[in-house]
């Protein structure tokens, strides 16, 4: 059948083609009367730790939480300062107010999009307790650079890896230069559940310990407590991800070849540039993000792509730093001027992109997407 549009995300299918297997864990669940902090809470928490490559895994409620429970566990919080980048999703600066501490935004590299070390720098201050690098679209940070200034001024480093699981760098795997890992689960990330989902990776022993006790009401036995949340992953969610965790690296291995024919069948296209990969580092393709040369066009562009079957999006058309409760002072500052970042929010289009589109969808948006070139290229 020819195809007449694409969706931006594959759910159901990816639910169809793991059906038996996630049932079955479910099920298990159900039947097992253990439905919080059970045992498929602890299989899947042994699995994404041996899966990262990492001492310890802290399965959370969610990827914001997973977050700010880290730089609590640190102690980071009133008066201290956390740099990232402002073109980020709204969660990692949002995870630094509700610890308590000022955001720091800096501008993105023009081409990865991911902050760019060279500015970090400047942006350091007397406050500044930790880095927290973003894996934008599935493509890692410069993390050797930002882990030599990380060391040079006694910094922590919390990588926000919503949206990189399985990447990798040209020499680094992620985990191994930063102080600790934090991803969410929620269904559009590329390891995704049916609700709410988030984990924290760490070689740090007192992380995992003092992250743990946050979690679950700070308590380490029955009645006894000390300060704490509730920021728990339920066990019918670890049930299925303990199946797709299975399948994640095949999964972006899809993406990938999916990102290549994009960028072989969009070759030559005037007015849009195509995603940058570092040479040697894995990308995984969470978003496949084009950028409109000409921003003034983009919102046109995009709503072209949409009335002509093209379930396009944009991540993110308005930067942290741009949004109106974007709260001045205290919670947030900037350094140095965000051309970058305010270009990407201007500018960026993000295509169709998850592991079960067919090659027929695939060559339907590169056909699109030229056609609607032609329109604007004028
Ligand atoms: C999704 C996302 C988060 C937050 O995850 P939630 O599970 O929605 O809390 C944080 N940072 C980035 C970069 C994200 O993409």
């Amino acid at each position: 059948m020819a195809v007449k549009e694409v969706k931006f995300y594959g759910h159901v299918r990816q639910y169809n083609e793991m059906k038996a297997d996630i049932d079955a864990n479910i099920k298990k669940v159900l039947e097992s009367g253990e439905y919080v902090h059970g045992p498929m809470n602890k299989q899947f928490e042994k699995e994404f730790a041996e899966f990262s490559g990492t001492k310890y895994s802290i399965p959370c409620g969610n990827g914001t939480d997973a977050l700010w429970l880290v730089l609590m566990a640190l102690g980071v919080g009133e008066g201290d300062e956390v740099i990232t980048n402002a073109n980020t999703f709204f969660a990692t600066a949002e995870a630094i107010w509700i610890a308590g501490a000022t955001a720091v935004l800096v501008d993105c590299d023009p081409k990865t999009k991911c902050i760019d070390p060279a500015k970090i720098e400047a942006a350091i201050t007397r406050k500044t307790r930790c880095i927290m690098p973003v894996h934008l679209y599935g493509q890692c940070c410069d993390m050797p650079a930002i882990k030599k200034i990380a060391d040079k001024y006694k910094l922590w480093v919390i990588e926000d890896n919503a949206q990189a699981i399985d990447a990798a760098g040209d020499t680094f795997k992620i985990g191994e230069l930063s102080d600790a890992v934090a991803t969410s689960f929620i269904i559009q990330k590329n390891l995704g559940c049916f609700g709410d989902g988030g984990a924290i990776v760490t070689n740090n022993e007192q992380i995992n310990r003092v992250t743990k006790l946050l979690r679950a009401h700070g308590s380490p036995a029955r009645n006894v407590h000390s300060f704490g949340f509730n920021s728990r992953l339920d066990d019918i969610q670890a049930g299925v991800l303990s199946v797709k965790l299975k399948h994640i690296h095949e999964g972006n291995n899809r993406r990938i070849e999916w990102a290549k024919r994009y960028t072989a069948g969009l070759q030559g296209i005037q007015t849009c540039e195509l995603p940058y990969v570092k040479p040697g580092y894995r990308h995984i393709f969470h978003l496949y993000v084009i950028d409109v040369k000409n921003a003034s066009k983009r919102d046109a562009m995009l709503k072209w792509l949409n009335d002509n079957g093209v379930d396009a999006k944009t991540h993110y058309s308005i930067a942290i730093h741009q949004q109106a409760g974007f709260p001045w002072g205290k919670g947030a500052r900037i350094v140095g001027d965000l051309t970058n970042a305010d270009y990407n929010a201007a500018s960026c289009i993000s295509l169709p992109m998850f592991p079960e589109l067919t090659a027929e969808e695939v060559d339907f948006v590169i056909a699109k997407v030229k056609e609607m070139d032609k329109v604007f290229a004028k």
